[in-house]
């Protein structure tokens, strides 16, 4: 074949260079192999750290960036120092300490207390539990009666409590996760959520389902923002992006669902969360955005149509946090107040928390989480197919489920009505209006506290005003609280910044003269003093809490608290 010598490269040669028949060069061919794959997984390991890195430096900006590293390192190197065998040995007794002198004001001790730590032998007559409810019922307590209880108590008079009662006495036994056994109990939870999803204007395809509380309707609204982020987008390593006064069951459902949380500033003035910095932290990763209408420490509406345009432009969930708003906020235009926009009406908006057990006056473990479309619903479904015991759909995180409170749920619904509704948030927004126009004008007030932000619902939040300095007007917010408990309130007190709020409840309604005027004497005993050596417990947990930059001996007084609560 005449052609064939022309050939570039011998057939022989070109056997030699690509031939794998000779085992030295198989074994060349292995290790130039396996040198590509380990420069691939490098070079893949290096893009990864960079993006990480790039993510977080457009997220946090490079000096936000670097004092969360400064932070981190003094954090680690605090934690360390707190480790020391000396230090340790202090600090053990002083947390000790700290736990013991609230144990003896939690858990009752003395001659007159008995305990019980065992079954009685034979059971008491209805008459001895009766006698011994009552006398349970009569133990001394901070009096929410008299209106002196900060939020807490969401009391819808007596009248609804008793038909509250009467409702737990038919459906006692009643569990919804047996729809045939109890269809009654059924209908009225479709009816609870039906009418929830009407009051916040959701779509035809709204969707909800009734839940514990709050924390679970949270709880859930994030695991369905996981789940749908997982199954449409791979999202393995989801992230939200949370304001930083967005309520702690966020953060909770961060650590229990394995996502990373980034918390935004809600600065001053405004106290709303900065949608710059929101914008700047969402990436691939990012599985929902959060507002909160209103948020618990202050009371302040975050900007619900800035996140939603955010979260339309990315194509994310936004979940609105109506938990506190429940039965007031969709009231506020009807009772002739200021209304923001926050429900289902803001195009963004995928998902919205109510407690019903809030202002809704349902009693307490009741709540719903509502979706624009029962497909984002169904992302919360736990649904086992193969299990011995039978096919297994539960909608939410319980398994039986009292089916009492759905329908004292119900009940209270019905019983107050839209106009029960619209006069609560008459009373409720009118009282804290006026606790904040009493701190805005109130001479004995004005100099020495400050509104926080501009508080739509029911919760007001003060401070000392931002920059004040000690003077004759200046008041440490903390001995305001301290103050305020001795005269017997139990308001909040709140860190970051320290300040104290009220959130109006109706018992508060009929007190907040007396809270005006007791508010205006304990600012004037406490004003141009600047440390009193004694502190009560607020300014004591609170002042040193602050100072601290590592929280393990925060976390381990809380500890010890939560370990109280059960020693008989
Ligand atoms: C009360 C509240 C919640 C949920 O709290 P639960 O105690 O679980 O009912 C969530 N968000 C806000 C703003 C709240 O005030």
């Amino acid at each position: 074949m005449p052609g064939s010598s022309r050939l570039p490269v011998s057939l022989p040669n070109f056997r030699k260079q690509y031939s794998f028949s000779r085992p030295s060069s198989r074994q060349q061919a292995v290790t130039q192999g396996l040198d590509i794959i380990r420069n691939l997984l490098l070079v893949l390991f290096i893009l990864r750290y960079t993006r990480k890195t790039w993510i977080h430096l457009r997220g946090y900006g490079l000096i936000g960036a670097i004092e969360r590293l400064y932070k981190d390192v003094y954090k680690r190197l605090y934690g360390l120092f707190l480790k020391l065998p000396f230090v340790q040995a202090k600090v053990r007794a002083d947390v000790d300490k700290a736990i013991m002198e609230l144990e003896t004001k939690l858990v009752p001790s003395g001659p007159g207390v008995t305990k019980y730590t065992a079954l009685p032998a034979s059971g008491w007559t209805a008459e001895q539990v009766r006698e011994e409810l009552k006398k349970l019922g009569e133990m001394k307590h901070t009096r929410w009666e008299d209106g002196r209880v900060s939020g807490a108590v969401y009391h819808g008079g007596d009248e609804l409590s008793d038909l509250q009662g009467e409702a737990f006495r038919k459906f006692g036994v009643s569990n919804p996760i047996h729809p045939d056994v109890f269809p009654a109990v059924r209908k009225m939870e479709a009816e609870v959520v039906a009418m929830t999803l009407a009051l916040f204007n959701a779509p035809e395809t709204g969707a909800g389902v009734t839940t514990s509380g709050g924390t679970e309707s949270i709880l859930m609204a994030v695991l369905a923002a996981r789940q749908k982020a997982y199954h449409e987008r791979g999202v393995r390593e989801p992230e939200i992006i949370l304001p930083e006064t967005a309520h702690t069951a966020f953060r909770k459902a961060g650590e229990y669902f394995k996502i990373k949380i980034h918390l935004v500033p809600c600065p001053h003035p405004s106290y709303r969360v900065s949608t710059s910095h929101v914008s700047r932290l969402i990436n691939s990763n990012t599985i929902m955005l959060v507002g909160s209408a209103p948020n618990f420490p202050h009371g302040i509406v975050d900007d619900i149509p800035a996140l939603s345009r955010l979260a339309v432009s990315k194509n994310l969930p936004l979940h609105v946090d109506c938990c506190l708003g429940s039965f007031v906020i969709p009231f506020l235009a009807r009772a002739g107040f200021d209304a923001p926009d926050f429900d289902f009406r803001v195009p963004g908006v995928t998902s919205i928390s109510v407690d019903t057990h809030k202002y809704g006056f349902a009693p307490k473990g009741n709540s719903c989480v509502l979706y624009r479309s029962s497909a984002m619903r169904s992302f919360q479904y736990y649904i086992c197919p193969d299990w011995s015991g039978g096919v297994y759909a539960s909608p939410n995180m319980a398994g039986s489920r009292p089916g009492a409170l759905i329908a004292g749920c119900w009940a209270s619904l019905m019983n107050m009505g839209e106009s029960g509704y619209i006069d609560t948030c008459h009373k409720v927004v009118g009282a804290a209006k006026r606790v904040e126009d009493a701190v805005r004008e109130s001479p004995k007030l004005k100099h020495s506290l400050q509104i926080v932000g501009k508080p739509m619902v029911s919760v007001v939040a003060f401070r000392s005003p931002v920059g004040a300095k000690n003077g004759p007007d200046f008041v440490d917010i903390y001995s305001v609280a301290d103050g305020m408990s001795a005269k017997g309130w139990h308001l909040n007190a709140l860190q970051d910044p320290p300040a104290i709020h009220v959130a109006v409840t109706l018992p508060i309604v009929a007190a907040v003269e007396e809270l005006v005027k007791d508010l205006e004497d304990v600012v004037e005993s406490v004003k141009g003093q600047v440390e009193d050596g004694k502190k009560g417990d607020a300014a004591a947990l609170y002042g040193v809490a602050g100072a601290l930059p590592d929280k393990s001996i925060v976390n381990e007084l809380a500890a010890g608290f939560l370990n109280s609560l059960y020693k008989v």
